[in-house]
């Protein structure tokens, strides 16, 4: 019976200090990620399917962010409009806003407010990619 008891423990402790020591390891190589990224591949289609020169949509997504903008880049499947989204999550200025007024008052270039809504809600650290693709689809 002591055997059994002593069985457990030993497993119990082991068990738990490699819990400790995984959790430290994960935060040290913990990757920082530029939250847009998400936000883009979910206005992105989702084919995966290439057609953008890229190996799919998050390779597509990480290449516009890197860029910072939308030139030479283009998405054949999701066209114009989804390009124009990928636009408005990528340029900082248009989340400001001073360019809400035009969206309001039906100019098709400006700014939509409920886009800059969810840019600046990704300033919050603890955003996560489920919260993003809510936000992104509300
Ligand atoms: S062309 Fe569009 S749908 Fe196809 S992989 Fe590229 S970003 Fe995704």
């Amino acid at each position: 019976m002591n055997l059994i008891l002593i069985s457990m423990g030993v497993l119990g402790v082991t068990a738990l200090v490699a819990a400790i020591l995984l959790y430290f390891v994960s935060q040290f190589f913990k990757v920082e990620e530029d939250p847009r990224i998400d936000l883009v591949q979910a206005v992105l289609p989702g084919a995966n399917c290439g057609g953008c020169g890229f190996a799919g949509c998050r390779n597509f997504a990480e290449a516009c962010v890197k860029a910072g903008n939308t030139e030479g880049l283009a998405c054949p499947v999701g066209g114009e409009p989804t390009m124009e989204e990928v636009k408005k999550i990528l340029t900082p200025a248009a989340a400001d806003e001073s360019a809400a007024p035009a969206a309001q008052e039906g100019d098709k270039k400006g700014f939509d407010p409920a886009i800059a809504a969810k840019i600046k809600a990704l300033a919050t650290p603890r955003a996560t990619f489920p919260n993003l693709i809510a936000m992104v689809h509300n």
